[in-house]
């Protein structure tokens, strides 16, 4: 075995392959760019070093620097993870010219199915089923509508060098092949720098099965049985199963055969997966299954056949390549139970799913759930790398269970900071046609709307926001909690009006303190009362008129997260917020009703004041604080200056007792 390896990817997949290494006594160097200096990848490997700027192209794409960093720190062995240099060829070959052991299949056989169109041809030569249509090298735009018309319509383009669901046009109607031929071209084009297409005939109910293999390189191939993706958006897949729904033994023993022998066709060593698309129009059939192309690679999506098979596939990986044989003989693989596996990501599902970069300044995972993530609180997902923020893998004895259990796992994920597409996720893990097993590629897309906006926040949710902003839900370390809140009600009365965005619209919500533990909250018109039983600063115990509730409350900022009812609702204070125009008559002091820094004083002692003026301008927690008179007076003492940081209850300004006023 290795002594050391370095691991050319970052995030999850490196800190993935970082456990396993050490766990077997191997050490590993990981690469970082200087986006990712504090990265958990880095902090956890037994060595980091630099490999450039936060540009892929110039750091994990950069293959001098990467085989500059695996001799300087001795390592013996480089495993790519996935994406980046996984499967470049080149990128092998520079690995076995430095001497080292590429952790993966040779450099010819990523060759043989780099390119889906030979790919498909080198498949069908091996006798293995691959999808109808057209993958030769012609490519004028009448020859391949003639051939879109032979293969009938809908038809798929597919740029030949495309990934990760990008070069890809369905067509419907003859009419729009040549527009879409265009932009296929294009697409692949700029994404891949080759715009060759193949056309393919469109699944009518297409499953996507995909076959899990490993060999040795010599002449030995088998199979780990397979995954169903099926769930996807925009050919991207969003949650995965092993075993596949309505797998029959003989499908699977026909599957398992195909995938095995299009491994062995190539030579094909360390871990891959052949992909499948299944026309199930009529069921599973086991003559109705197609190579799609085959991924030489370890899979986003391997932790679901490790639960279900109890091996470690990143441990085979470093078995195989370090020259041991396969652990186990085809026979000795069994199935145990179900696995799913759900892509959490840092995404807007409302906003047709776009990426949300920040901080995260939450991230709270269940037990009860395997949770690969390569971030922790704290940390900010970038603009430059794919923002996965964790891969959510539950298992259980049937899939029933093993689904209830990723949605429970997934309803207690908790992510404050960002928006997730948890509740997107949450919302699958329900649908009637999913629970039962009936899945295909379409269903999200017909599910549409329906999975897609979160549900606007509970006025429980609301109410609980205000009160964190006011500073009312603070720690019981504290002995005597509500002091601090006697205090505040010094420099006036109790009624305060915050404004909160959540869901891209303005909510004012006006709190009016009824005694310490108690709150009228007016929204929308509508008074509530909230009673807190319990608070810590993050969890709360509270009775909403009469619904007596857990939640756990975030602020960092002017973000407000609150986690309740599986679902996490997110706020953010708005730029009015804190204007406290209520004061009412009383009260001879101001003080800070938080931390803050002193921005404005207008006023000096000696001065005459009215009611309602604006005399000192607070800003705490990034909102801006204006502290009025509570009444009619003569400021006596004055503190504070412009500039001063003030402690949460510190006196800001006195008035003159009101019978010298
Ligand atoms: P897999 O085939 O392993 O399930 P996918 O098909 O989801 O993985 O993605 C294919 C490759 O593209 C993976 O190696 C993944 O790292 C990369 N990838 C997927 N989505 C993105 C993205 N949004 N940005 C960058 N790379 C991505
Ligand atoms: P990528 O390299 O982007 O992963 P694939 O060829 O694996 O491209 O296809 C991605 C997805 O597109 C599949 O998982 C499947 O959902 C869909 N797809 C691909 N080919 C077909 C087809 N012929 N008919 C229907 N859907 C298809
Ligand atoms: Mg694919």
């Amino acid at each position: 075995m290795f002594r050391k390896i370095l691991i050319a990817n970052r995030g999850e997949i490196a800190c993935r392959v970082i456990r396993t290494a050490r766990r077997m006594g191997v050490a590993t160097v990981a690469v970082y760019s200087d986006a990712d200096r504090d990265a958990l990848h880095v902090e956890t490997a037994d060595e980091a070093i630099r490999i450039g700027p936060a540009e892929a192209a110039k750091s994990y794409l950069n293959v001098a620097a990467i085989i500059e960093a695996a001799k300087a720190s001795g390592a013996q062995a480089v495993h790519p993870g996935y994406g980046f240099l996984s499967e470049n060829p080149d990128f092998v070959e520079a690995v076995e010219a430095a001497g080292l052991v590429f952790i993966g299949p040779s450099a010819n056989a990523i060759r043989a199915m780099g390119l889906k169109d030979a790919a498909k041809a080198l498949m069908e030569k091996a006798g293995v089923p691959v999808v109808p249509g057209y993958h030769g090298k012609k490519q004028d735009d009448a020859f391949l509508a003639g051939e879109a018309a032979a293969i009938g319509f809908p038809v798929l383009i597919k740029a030949r060098a495309g990934g990760g669901g990008k070069g890809m046009r369905r067509v419907d109607d003859p009419a729009d092949f040549a527009a879409a031929l265009e932009s296929a071209r294009r697409e692949g084009e700029s994404a891949f720098g080759d715009g060759r297409v193949l056309v393919e005939k469109y699944m009518a109910k297409p499953r996507h099965i995909e076959v899990q293999v490993f060999g040795d390189g010599h002449r030995n191939v088998v199979h780990l049985f397979e995954r169903d993706c099926s769930l996807q958006r925009r050919h991207q897949k969003v949650i995965e199963e092993a075993p596949a729904p309505g797998m029959t033994a003989e499908m699977r023993a026909a599957m398992g055969q195909a995938a095995v022998r299009a491994a062995a066709a190539i030579g094909y060593s360390g871990a891959g997966t052949v992909e499948f698309i299944a026309d199930v129009s009529e069921g599973l059939r086991q003559d109705r299954f197609y190579f799609m192309e085959m991924n030489t690679r370890l899979q986003v999506e391997h932790p679901v056949t490790e639960a279900i098979t109890g091996l470690d596939l990143v441990e085979w990986q470093l078995r195989v390549a370090a020259g041991e044989p396969l652990p186990k003989r085809q026979e000795e693989l069994t199935i145990d139970g179900w696995a799913f596996e759900a892509r959490l990501y840092a995404e807007n599902p409302a906003r047709d799913f776009l990426p949300a970069i920040g901080r995260l300044t939450v991230f709270d995972v269940p037990d009860g759930a395997r949770i690969d993530s390569g971030v922790r609180a704290g940390d900010n997902i970038t603009p430059f790398y794919d923002p996965m923020i964790a891969k959510v893998i539950t298992h259980g004895r049937s899939r029933a269970e093993a689904l209830s259990r990723l949605e429970t796992a997934l309803e207690q994920c908790r992510v404050g900071g960002l928006t997730t597409n948890a509740g997107f996720l949450v919302r699958l893990c329900r649908h009637p046609a999913f629970a039962v097993g009936d899945v295909d590629t379409g269903l999200i897309g017909r599910a549409g709307e329906t999975l897609l906006a979160d549900p606007q926040a509970p006025e429980e949710v609301f109410a609980l926001a205000a009160l964190s902003v006011l500073g009312f839900l603070k720690a019981a370390a504290d002995p005597d909690p509500w002091g601090k809140i006697r205090g505040f009600r010094l420099w006036g009365a109790p009624v305060q009006t915050v404004f909160l965005d959540h869901g891209g619209a303005e909510h004012a919500l006006r709190v009016t303190m009824l005694a310490p533990d108690r709150f009228c909250v007016e929204h929308n018109d509508i008074e509530t009362e909230l009673r807190v039983q319990s608070a810590d600063g993050r969890s709360v115990r509270a009775d909403f008129e009469g619904h007596v509730f857990s939640a756990t409350v975030h602020r960092e900022g002017r973000d407000i997260a609150v986690f309740f009812g599986g679902h996490g609702h997110a706020f953010a204070l708005a730029e009015e917020a804190g204007h406290h125009d209520e004061a009412a008559s009383g009260g001879d002091r101001l003080v800070a009703p938080m931390p803050g820094l002193v921005r404005i004083v207008s006023a000096a002692p000696g001065a005459r004041v009215a009611k309602g003026d604006a005399l000192v301008t607070m800003e705490a927690m990034k909102m801006e604080l204006v502290l009025a008179a509570p009444r009619d007076g003569v400021v006596a003492t004055l503190p504070v200056a412009v500039g001063d940081q003030v402690a949460e209850g510190a006196l800001l300004l006195s008035l003159e007792p009101e019978e010298a006023a």
